[in-house]
This record gives C-alpha cells, sequence and structure tokens, in this order.
C-alpha cells in the first residue's frame, strides 16, 4: 500500500513535469493558419522554454511570434524549431531557442526600454527583443550577416530595430545609455565599455570565458555594479579588439 502511495505520487510529478502549459493568453496566440511552422513554434516555447522554467509572459508571447525559420538559412529551415544552435554560416550560429529565451527573461524587459545587442548574427534575437522592447540597436561584426539581418528584420517589418556594421566592443556611444545590454558572443572578459553604457538600474547579460564560458548578469545600482553568475554556456568566441586584449 505504501509502496503504491509513494508510486502514485511519483508519477504525479512525471506527469506534472511533462505538461507544462502556456499561459492561456500565450497559448491563445497559435491562431496564424497560413504559418506551417505555427505548431512546431508553440511546442518549441512549450517543452523547451516553459519546462525550462521561463515564465515571463512577454519572453513567451515573443518567442511564439517571431517566426524562427525565417532567420535561419534556407537548407536548415526544417530543424529552425529544434532545441539546439544552428549554423547560420560565416562560422557562427544562431543560439538555441532556450538561451535566447533565457538571456531575455533575466533582462527583465517590461516594455518602452532602449537594449543593445552585440552579435546580431540571423538577426532572431533582435527580432525578439524588439518585440518586447522600444528600440533595438544591434552591432554585427561580419559584414554578409550585417547585411542579411537588416534585411530580413526589414521585411519582417521591425522598424524600431538599428543595424550597424561593425566591432560591438565600444557599444554604441551615440545612442547610449541602454536600460538592457545583451552580448551574444562570448569575450574573455567583460568589455567595460559596454558597462560604461549601462544606464543606472540597467541590466547587462554576457557569457563570459574561453573554453569554459558562464552567463553573467550585470545590474547597475546607485552607480555600483553588481555581479552575478547564472548558467554555464557555449558561444562563439567575441572576434575584434576585444580578442586582441584577450590575447595580451
Ligand atoms: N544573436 C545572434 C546569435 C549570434 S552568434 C542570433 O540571434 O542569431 C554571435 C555573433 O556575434 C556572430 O554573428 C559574430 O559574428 C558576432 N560577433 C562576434 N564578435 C563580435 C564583435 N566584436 N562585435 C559584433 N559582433 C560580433
Amino acid at each position: 500500500m505504501h509502496k503504491k502511495f509513494i508510486f502514485f505520487i511519483a508519477a504525479l510529478f512525471v506527469v506534472g513535469a511533462f505538461c507544462q502549459r502556456l499561459p492561456r493568453e500565450v497559448g491563445e496566440m497559435n491562431q496564424n493558419t497560413d504559418d506551417p511552422y505555427a505548431e512546431k513554434r508553440q511546442e518549441m516555447v512549450e517543452r523547451q522554454i516553459v519546462a525550462r522554467g521561463v515564465r515571463d509572459s512577454l519572453v513567451l508571447r515573443a518567442m511564439m511570434k517571431v517566426q524562427r525559420h525565417r532567420y535561419v538559412p534556407e537548407s536548415s529551415r526544417r530543424f529552425a524549431y529544434y532545441d539546439e544552435p544552428l549554423p547560420i554560416g560565416h562560422d557562427q550560429t544562431i543560439s538555441q531557442p532556450y538561451i535566447v529565451a533565457y538571456m531575455t527573461e533575466a533582462l527583465g524587459l517590461k516594455g518602452g526600454e532602449k537594449v543593445l545587442e552585440i552579435g546580431t548574427g540571423s538577426g532572431y534575437q533582435a527580432a525578439v527583443l524588439a518585440e518586447i522592447a522600444e528600440e533595438v540597436y544591434t552591432i554585427e561584426i561580419v559584414e554578409p550577416l550585417a547585411e542579411r539581418a537588416k534585411e530580413i528584420l526589414e521585411k519582417e517589418g521591425y522598424q524600431n530595430v538599428h543595424c550597424r556594421c561593425g566591432d560591438g566592443y565600444q557599444g554604441w556611444p551615440e545612442a547610449a545609455p541602454f536600460d538592457a545590454i545583451i552580448v551574444t558572443a562570448a569575450p574573455p572578459r567583460v568589455p567595460q565599455p559596454l558597462v560604461d553604457q549601462l544606464k543606472e538600474g540597467g541590466r547587462m547579460i554576457v557569457p563570459v570565458g574561453t573554453w569554459f564560458q558562464e552567463l553573467i548578469l550585470l545590474t547597475r545600482v546607485k552607480g555600483r555594479v553588481g555581479k552575478k553568475r547564472l548558467i554555464p554556456v557555449r558561444f562563439v568566441p567575441m572576434t575584434g579588439e576585444m580578442q586582441k586584449k584577450g590575447k595580451k
């Protein structure tokens, strides 16, 4: 009897873990019938993102809405909703959907913010940010990627994303300060010029390290910058000035 009871409780936990549901208002979004990937995208959000603990409904909404398959190369569209990063050419990758959601949630956006992204890559993360924030500034160092991302973001109708091709190490001084900064290539140390462009109360998330990397969340409170180590990750290295400095 006792054993049966324990088994029953354990079974409830297992079933519970698989039944991660979307908040109702997010689940109801999926009415777009002319999108062949709508179902796959909902599955991605439920199984990879909600199931791993992302709860911010603004983030879930953005992940449900942005058509990830449009940001990956045509030849890998069918893998766009897989639980993994994908190559986007030029030795670069689009991050795993969960990591995009996790990093976006960590920024604590409520709407109305000005956000800086370093490493536009495919443009996907920028689109997710643009669904929530007011203005997104994004910098990509590889020219063909920067051009392609700009084109897609324009085609998808994001008028609030500002793209620049160049080294993101120095940030975007003319548009600073930012409410939030997200770095999607890994520097060996936190780039100080970016910290300097963070507003009071602002948050910055950055994967730091070389072989071993972890996501670091920085917050500026009363002029002081607090650091919190989050999870181990694997990003492509940040190139340009940071890489040269890292070797010294
Ligand atoms: N956020 C991207 C994933 C980017 S992968 C997406 O959603 O698809 C990291 C990107 O950072 C690569 O495209 C790489 O070229 C770029 N990158 C690396 N170092 C950089 C630097 N110093 N400045 C700007 N971009 C950089």
